[in-house]
């Protein structure tokens, strides 16, 4: 079982290397972040003995029993799911990075929680490219006024974008998507220098995504194996 985690996580690395000097990117400018959601802490622990920091998880009391299990461990947290509001006071102690904010009682409460223990908040905005309703993100047209208000908040700090592509085998599509996350990025910069991360690929699509600017990538089945529970 280990053997063959350890295993999928050094060809992964290998595969991105590869795509990354295919296409002409800095290795250092890709951060793998491994999606350990429905895997439990001896997974977690086995990547960490091979060096590896960056954990994702995509479900508030998940990561609180996960960090509770590991807290001797320096893992760099990432929350990557979609946020509950009554949840965000969990979260903000322990993730280093919070991928997937798009509402402004999501900025209010993290801002709340981030002053209370005296942080700055790491955050991505979630981007829905497509503009499909049944899916999570700001719409592109929607960004720059979310911005305006939101970089007020003095405890957070909006480091990058996010997107998930949609489920197609259409590579077009799917860099399209990445593309346009990658552009929306440029304009934005411009104003706003922090926001410099591009938080997009999984399993199926990482090497895109790579292609198309990706900063971190945030992947699990291909490392960790099928997940059997609902997600
Ligand atoms: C589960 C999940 C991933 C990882 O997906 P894989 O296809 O298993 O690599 C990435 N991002 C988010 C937001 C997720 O929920």
């Amino acid at each position: 079982m280990n053997n063959f985690l350890i295993e999928n996580y050094h060809t992964l690395l290998n595969e991105i290397q590869k795509v990354a000097e295919k296409s002409g990117r800095d290795l250092n400018s890709i951060k793998l972040v491994a999606v350990s959601k429905n895997f439990p802490s001896d997974n977690i622990k086995t990547l960490y003995e091979e060096g590896h920091k960056d954990f994702g998880e995509n479900k508030a009391q998940e990561l609180r029993e996960k960090y509770e299990d590991l807290k001797n461990l320096d893992i760099v947290w990432h929350f990557i799911g979609r946020i509950q509001t009554n949840k965000i006071k969990y979260i903000v102690p322990i993730a280093e990075y919070i991928h997937s904010v798009w509402r402004m009682k999501e900025i209010e409460e993290i801002q709340k929680k981030a002053e209370e223990i005296n942080k700055t908040q790491k955050v991505l905005l979630e981007i829905n490219i497509s503009g499909e309703q049944s899916k999570a993100g700001l719409i592109p047209s929607e960004v720059e006024a979310f911005l305006q208000d939101a970089t007020s908040f003095k405890n957070i700090k909006i480091i990058g974008l996010m997107t998930m592509a949609p489920y197609t085998d259409n590579v077009e599509v799917i860099r399209n998507v990445f593309r346009s996350l990658r552009e929306l990025r440029g304009n934005l910069n411009k104003k706003y220098p922090s926001i410099k991360e591009l938080s997009m690929g999984m399993t199926n699509d990482y090497k895109i995504a790579i292609e198309e600017g990706a900063t971190l990538l945030r992947i699990g089945t291909r490392i960790f194996g099928n997940r059997y529970l609902p997600e």
